[in-house]
């Protein structure tokens, strides 16, 4: 007999739009710029270093907070990039991909009935992590279509419950960024509180148009009460690596720690030592920004003349389309049709929304090869 009485603890949580339309694209056939994953090969220097930490033995368990050499090389990234120092021994964890990093940060911290600031759109892992800790969502929108941040709404959100601002920048699905204003006004507004901000940074190095990456970690009062995620993922083409790490003042960092370690323990052994001699060489990400630039210019130079129209997008590696010119359909409806018809896997944006927000646009992933690019692109330009 089973049992017959099962309480969900997410009873509005299905599976994740990045696994359904990722599925779909294998199912149709169709060419994948839904889930955020390259279709290129990833370094084989960084290949051969696992393979050769691997053969070295280095096969057990990795320290909790992560191997040392990569916490004193992710400490060392942080002070050449945003000359912030954070103290490996106690503000560095190396984790297993970011979505652990984040989850981990939101149960550390949320109690039942704290309140959590997000801005939608917003990442997927975010509302559900904070729904499990008993924590209530609230939710501010970025404005359409540049999607900044509505100050004004934030400002007048924060209660003697909030707990905590989610912000990610670069933005995912949207390609926007927080500015240096942004910024400022988030570290303006906690200050003085007990507000702990998680700052989702995987995109890093991801920035394009000259930009700079305005991490948490830059800005003095507002570190204080940061934890900046990453992830190894994003920067180095290796999605299905899962290394990510968290960064945090030590009082903060404590207790992460005592969730990381019953969450995962600590995260794979190799692959953490290769990184750590990879990341030594700034030349091995700072190329990021031109190389995804280059991409994303293929994709949008190649449908500019089609009816879909191009928003703005100066981070990431996702591309927003507005099909408003082409139909009425929802977005999850056009994205489907989108698949099954013409062969193009997208994500839709609504999703990203508790209540369904339709701005008629679709995020496509230009983290793929020119020809794959160029080949869905064509398609693109006949709808
Ligand atoms: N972050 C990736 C995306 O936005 C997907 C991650 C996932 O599948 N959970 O597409």
């Amino acid at each position: 007999m089973i049992i017959n009485s099962i309480e969900s603890k997410l009873p509005n949580t299905g599976t994740s739009i990045f696994a359904v339309m990722s599925g779909f694209a294998v199912e149709h056939g169709a060419i994948n710029l839904s889930q955020g994953f390259p279709d290129f090969p990833i370094s084989a220097e960084l290949i051969e270093k696992v393979s050769y930490f691997m053969k070295k033995g280095k096969n057990q368990y990795a320290p909790m907070p992560g191997v040392v050499e990569l916490r004193n090389a992710i400490s060392k990234m942080f002070q050449l990039n945003h000359n912030s120092f954070y103290n490996p021994a106690t503000e560095i964890t190396v984790t297993a991909g970011a979505t652990q990093a984040l989850f981990a940060a939101i149960t550390a911290f949320v109690k039942i009935g704290d309140e959590v600031i997000i801005l939608e759109p917003a990442y997927d892992s975010y509302a559900p992590a904070i729904e499990l800790s008993g924590g209530i969502v609230r939710r501010s929108k970025l404005l359409f279509p540049d999607y900044k941040i509505n100050r004004q709404e934030i400002e007048t959100m924060i209660s003697p419950k909030t707990k905590m601002i989610i912000i990610n920048t670069p933005h995912n699905p949207t390609g926007s960024l927080l500015e240096k204003e942004d910024m400022e006004f988030i570290q303006k507004i906690t200050t003085d509180t007990n507000i702990i901000v998680l700052s989702d940074e995987v995109y890093e190095h991801l920035i394009f148009e000259g930009k700079q990456h305005q991490s948490a970690s830059r800005f003095a009062e507002l570190k204080k009460r940061s934890i900046v995620i990453g992830s190894f993922g994003k920067t180095f083409h290796a999605t299905g690596w899962k290394t990510g790490f968290a960064l945090a003042p030590d009082y903060l960092m404590k207790e992460f720690r005592k969730i990381h370690q019953f969450v995962v323990f600590a995260s794979n052994t190799p692959v953490q030592y290769a990184i750590a001699d990879y990341v030594q060489k700034p030349e091995n990400y700072t190329y990021l920004g031109e190389f995804f630039q280059k991409k994303r210019d293929v994709f949008t130079n190649a449908v500019k003349d089609s009816r879909f129209k191009v928003l703005s997008c100066y981070g990431t590696y996702f591309q927003l389309l507005d099909y408003s010119a082409i139909t009425d359909e929802t977005e999850l409806a056009f994205a489907k049709r989108l698949t099954i018809e013409h062969g193009i896997a997208s994500v839709p944006v609504s999703p990203f929304y508790k209540e369904g927000e339709e701005n008629r646009t679709l995020r496509f992933c230009f983290a793929k090869q020119d020809e794959t690019l160029l080949k869905a692109a064509e398609v693109l330009c006949r709808i």
